[in-house]
C-alpha cells in the first residue's frame, strides 16, 4: 500500500511534528489540510524562477507567470468541470468567492420583498453575505432546516423555493455534520423558479470529484487550503452569462481594459473580478495541489478516509456517553465526527485530547444557527483525511474513552 504520509513533510519528518517524542495526531482537516511537498516547491518555485507580476509586464519572466497563472486557471476549469476558463476567479478563500457573490450579484438582483433561501447549516461565510443583501435590500432570509440526521427533506425544499426566492445558498457539504446535500435536485428546483443557486464547496471539493456543469451550478466556491494547497488563495465559479452582467466586486488595477478622469471601462471576464496584484503563487501552488489529489485519486481518497472515519466512529459508538452529530452511517459524514460528550464541555475535550497530541476543533464551528437548532452551543469536531490511519483513530477513540476518569 502506497505511503502517501510521505508526501507531507509535516506528517513524515520525524521531529518536526512531535509532543513529547511522539508525533501529533492532526485530525483538524476539515479547518485546513496538510500540504505535500509538491505544493510547497510549487510556491516556493515561483519566487526562486518566475517572479515577476503576472498580466503587466512584455518581458519574458512576466509572460512566463502570466503564463503559469492562466494555466492554474485551466487546471481549476478542468477539476471543477466549468466550460470556460473565464468563468474561473481567483479569490482568496470561499469567504471571499461569497461576498463577491453577495455584494455584486446579490445587491444588484435581489429587492425589496424577494426572498433568499439558505439552509440551516451553513459555515457563517455563507451565511452573513446574505444576511447583508437582506438587510440592505429589504428581501427576506429563509432557512432550509434538517432532519437531526442532516438530511434535507427534498419536498419541503421544492415548498419554500417559490416565484419570490431569487439566490439558494447552499453548501454541498456541512463542515459539522459532513453530510452531502443533493445539489443537483436543488439546482433543478431553484431553475424552475427562475432562481439562481451558490453552491459553498468549500468541504466537498477536497473529498469528491465535482462537476460544476452537471450540478448545474451558477456560482460554486472553494478554498485552496483544504484541498492541500496554499492559504490565501480560494476560487469563485460562476457561469459566464451572470459574470458578464455583474459589476466588479473591487475596483482599481487590473481590472480595467481603460479609465478617464470620471470613469473606467472594465476588463474582460475573469479579469474584471481579479484587481490588484494577484496572488500568483498560491494559484500556480493550488494547480499543483490539484494535480496532487488527481494523482492519488478520488477513489483511492475515499476508500481509505472513509476505512478511518468507520474506524473511529465505530469506537466512539462504543462509549454511551458519546454522541456524534448527524447520521449513523460513517458513508454520511465525508470524513467528518463532529460530537458531544455527557457532562464534559468541548473545550476541554479539545484541551485533553491536546494533552494527548491530537489536534482536533471544538467551538460553533462558524455554523452556530445550525448548533442552535440541534440544541448545542459548541461541540468538538475531528475531521480525517486520507493519509489519516487507522492507528491515529485508534488513539483518538482511546482518549476519548478515558476524558471523563480524568476529568474526575
Ligand atoms: N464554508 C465551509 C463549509 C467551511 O467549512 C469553511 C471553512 O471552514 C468556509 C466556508 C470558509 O472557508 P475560508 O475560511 O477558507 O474562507
Amino acid at each position: 500500500m502506497t505511503d502517501y504520509r510521505k508526501d507531507f513533510p509535516l506528517l513524515s519528518e520525524i521531529g518536526e511534528n512531535t509532543v513529547d517524542g511522539r508525533e501529533w495526531i492532526y485530525i483538524d482537516n476539515a479547518a485546513t489540510s496538510q500540504r505535500p511537498q509538491c505544493v510547497i516547491d510549487a510556491e516556493r518555485d515561483f519566487y526562486l524562477k518566475h517572479n515577476a507580476n503576472p498580466l503587466r509586464g512584455n518581458y519574458p519572466l512576466s509572460v512566463e507567470a502570466t503564463e503559469l497563472y492562466e494555466n492554474a486557471r485551466k487546471g481549476v476549469r478542468d477539476f471543477i468541470g466549468a466550460k470556460s476558463a473565464r468563468e474561473i476567479i481567483f479569490t482568496r478563500n470561499t469567504t471571499e468567492s461569497m461576498n463577491l457573490v453577495a455584494y455584486s450579484y446579490g445587491l444588484t438582483n435581489v429587492k425589496e420583498g424577494d426572498e433568499i433561501l439558505v439552509s440551516i447549516m451553513e459555515h457563517h461565510s455563507n451565511l452573513l453575505p446574505w444576511q447583508m443583501v437582506a438587510r440592505q435590500t429589504g428581501a427576506k432570509l429563509r432557512f432550509i432546516e434538517c432532519r437531526p440526521d442532516g438530511s434535507l427533506d427534498l419536498d419541503q425544499v421544492r415548498e419554500q423555493i417559490t416565484e419570490k426566492t431569487k439566490i439558494v445558498a447552499i453548501t454541498q457539504v456541512s463542515n459539522v455534520l459532513g453530510r452531502i446535500n443533493p445539489i443537483k435536485e436543488i439546482a433543478a428546483m431553484a431553475h424552475e423558479k427562475n432562481a439562481i443557486i451558490v453552491v459553498d464547496g468549500a468541504q466537498s471539493t477536497p473529498h469528491m470529484p465535482v462537476n460544476v456543469q452537471e450540478l448545474d451550478a451558477d456560482f460554486f466556491a472553494f478554498s485552496g487550503h483544504k484541498i492541500f494547497g496554499p492559504m490565501g488563495i480560494g476560487v469563485l465559479y460562476g457561469k459566464k452569462k451572470l459574470l458578464k452582467k455583474m459589476p466588479p466586486f473591487l475596483s482599481g488595477g487590473e481590472m480595467i481594459e481603460s479609465v478617464t478622469r470620471e470613469s473606467a471601462k472594465y476588463a474582460e471576464l475573469p479579469h474584471k473580478f481579479e484587481a490588484g496584484t494577484v496572488n500568483a503563487a498560491g494559484a500556480i501552488a493550488l494547480h499543483a495541489a490539484i494535480k496532487y489529489a488527481q494523482s492519488v485519486g478520488f477513489d483511492v481518497m475515499q476508500e481509505r478516509e472513509l476505512a478511518v472515519t468507520k474506524r473511529a466512529f465505530d469506537g466512539l459508538k462504543e462509549l454511551p456517553h458519546v454522541h456524534v452529530l448527524g447520521s449513523d452511517r460513517a458513508e454520511e459524514h465525508t470524513g467528518i465526527l463532529t460530537f458531544t460528550i455527557d457532562d464534559v464541555h468541548p473545550h476541554d475535550v479539545s484541551e485533553i485530547l491536546i494533552a494527548d497530541g491530537i489536534c482536533v476543533r471544538a467551538g460553533h464551528h462558524c455554523a452556530q444557527p445550525l448548533l442552535n437548532y440541534l440544541g448545542i452551543s459548541s461541540a468538538t469536531r475531528a475531521s480525517f483525511m486520507f493519509y489519516n490511519t487507522e492507528e491515529e483513530a485508534d488513539q483518538f477513540v482511546a482518549s476519548i474513552a478515558s476524558i471523563r476518569e480524568r476529568m474526575g
